[in-house]
Formats: structure tokens, sequence, C-alpha cells
């Protein structure tokens, strides 16, 4: 089967790889119908060493179940199922946390043996606890939307969530990438009354209008948190969701914290220290956020996909065949797609 690989920094190839096989009781084969590109795979596509030998790479897909091990139930050959980003068991003490991204018996895909999403198909490890059915037929209009329950939507979701957003909560939304436009789906789904969207691209800032987004300030800096501040009263919003991973992101959110209030981060920190000092103890202002147990959200969030209520798949503006992931990857990098919905 054909499958995408990562030789380094800017070197992305879909070759031939060997079929998936069962490995462990456990797992389940999955042929993709969707898989994606995400922000995150910018970052080792921007800076990985060169290797001799490339990496799977990809970890939001969709597919059918074509065969499974001996001890998985609940699933069948023919069934529709997404995965989440992390695969885990979804029965040890950390996944009855509903934190499925530590679990005892989980891990990356495309590491230490485990298959990518960007591919043809896929061995998945404790496909049991890992894979959710969805009611759906392969050829289902809402196939964009379910895809982003992988990653972006609960993403999103978490950030809000761990944020305390909530009705009457004010909400600042740093970044206008996908997670960005999706904790603006979010905030509002939980019921915010005030959305402020930082971001600059128009294209993605009026779909995170269409979301929700009640204010969008393009500033960046200073200057956007003095225009943050002036939507505001001068105080802040109650809630900040910083969806970037750079610094300048998170010291804006800091910027623009409410007293009292809440930075949650989803963005995977590309700086080594988070700046916060005494002015944030003086304000009380909390961080919270951390890498989004996917697993965790599906369920709930499902519903309202199905239903139409939210269509967060609507962040895939290019839709490409397996063998045009190099070019989407550019694509990505230069910021001419917000984000590339794959069809193997
Ligand atoms: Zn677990």
């Amino acid at each position: 089967m054909r499958a995408t690989l990562i030789y380094g920094a800017g070197d992305i190839r879909v070759e031939d790889v060997p079929d998936p096989v069962l490995h462990e009781p456990t797992d389940a084969l999955v042929r993709v119908l969707r898989s994606c590109i995400c922000g995150s795979d910018l970052w080792p596509y921007g800076s990985r060493p060169a290797s001799e030998q490339g990496d799977r790479i990809g970890h939001e897909f969709l597919g059918v179940v074509e065969d499974t091990g001996a001890d998985v139930s609940g699933l069948k050959a023919g069934d529709v199922v997404v995965a989440p980003f992390v695969w885990a068991d979804n029965t040890c003490d950390f996944c009855r946390e509903g934190l499925q991204t530590s679990c005892r018996h989980g891990g990356f895909w495309g590491a230490n043996g485990v298959d990518g999403g960007q591919g043809e198909a896929v061995r998945v490890p404790q496909a049991q606890g890992t894979l959710v059915k969805l009611p759906v037929g392969e050829d289902s209009a809402l196939l964009p939307s379910l895809l982003s329950l992988s990653d972006v939507f609960p993403t999103g979701h978490h950030c809000a969530v761990t944020a305390g957003v909530g009705p009457r909560t004010t909400v600042t939304v740093i970044g206008d990438g996908a997670v960005g436009l999706c904790a603006v789906l979010a905030a509002k789904r939980l019921g915010a009354e005030q959305i402020i969207l930082m971001g600059r691209h128009q294209g993605r800032t009026d779909l995170g209008r269409d979301f929700g987004a009640t204010d969008v300030v393009a500033e960046r800096g200073e200057e956007g948190v003095a225009k943050v501040l002036e939507l505001t009263g001068g105080d802040g919003t109650h809630a900040v969701l910083e969806c970037v991973g750079l610094r300048p992101a998170i010291e804006t959110a800091f910027a623009v914290a409410r007293s009292g209030g809440t930075v949650s981060r989803v963005g995977a920190p590309q700086y080594p220290e988070v700046p916060m000092g005494f002015e944030e103890f003086r304000r009380n202002v909390t961080l919270t956020g951390g890498i989004a147990p996917a697993r965790a959200y599906i369920e709930e969030l499902l519903p309202d996909v199905l239903a139409g209520e939210v269509e967060p798949g609507r962040v895939f503006d290019t839709v490409i065949g397996l063998d045009e992931v190099p070019a989407g990857y550019r694509a990505m990098a230069d910021r001419t797609a917000l984000k590339v919905l794959i069809r193997p």
C-alpha cells in the first residue's frame, strides 16, 4: 500500500510500504477514507533532522474497519470509525479520568512501529478503546466534520473547557488556524457571550465569524492587546484560548486575560519557559491547558456534528489525493491552505 513518510525537514514522500497486518489481539486494521495534515505536522516538517530512513506520519484519520483481533469487541468489518490523535486502551486509570493522552498502554501514531494516518491503511493498536464507531456510510457528506473529531475540534473544545468557558464568559481566541477556529466554535457551543478572535488572515477570520466570533482583532503585539482591552472596557476577557504555541502568542494571552481569568494553551509550545511572573500573580491569572485528550470528548461532540449543528469540517479548504501530500505540506507551510484534507 501507499503511505506518507517524513525523511527530514521539507522532505515528505509518498511510498510503497508493507500492508498492515494484525500483530496483537487488541489490534484492528482500518482502511483510511479520509486523513489530513495538521498544523503540528508542520513542526517536524520545518525542523526534523534528515534521516536515511523515513518515518510514517499523520495522526488524524477516519476509515472502515477491515479486520479485528480476537480481543476486540464492539467493532466489526465494515464499520466506519474515527481515531483520536493518540491511541489508548480507554480503560486504565488515566483513561477513566478522561486523560487518554496519558494512557498507560497508549501512544502516538507514527512512532515505535505504529502506522501513521496519512496512508491507505492503518494498524490500530488498542482498537476497542481507540476507535469510535460512526453511524454513517462511507460516502457521508459529514466526513470532513467527523474527521475533525480526530484532533482539531476536540482540541479547540479542550481549550475552552479547561479555560472554564460557559454562558456569560468573555473569551479571546489567539490564532486563526484550524484549532483556533475550532476553539471559537467550541466557545460558542458552550455559550460564551463575547468571543474575540485574534488573527490576520481575513478568509480565516471570516470563517471564525461564522463559527461565532463577535469581534476580530487583526493587530498583533501591543497593538493587538490594546484592541482587545478596548473591546472589554479595559479589563480583558475571562478566558484566553492560546492556539498557536509561539512565545508572542502566550505573551499576548497573559496581557489580555482579565484579573482572575484563565489562559489555556493547546498550541504545542515552541518556547522553553512560560513568561509568567509577578504581574500574572498580582492579577490571579491561571494557566491551564495541554495536549487534548480527544478520545474523552468524541462521544460528547459527535451528536452535534451528526445533527449538523456545528460544522467544524469547514476548516478544510483544500482536498488532495495521497500522491499530492508533499504539495499539501508545502501549501500549509506557506499558509496558502488552512487545512488539507486527504482522500487516499
Ligand atoms: Zn488508558
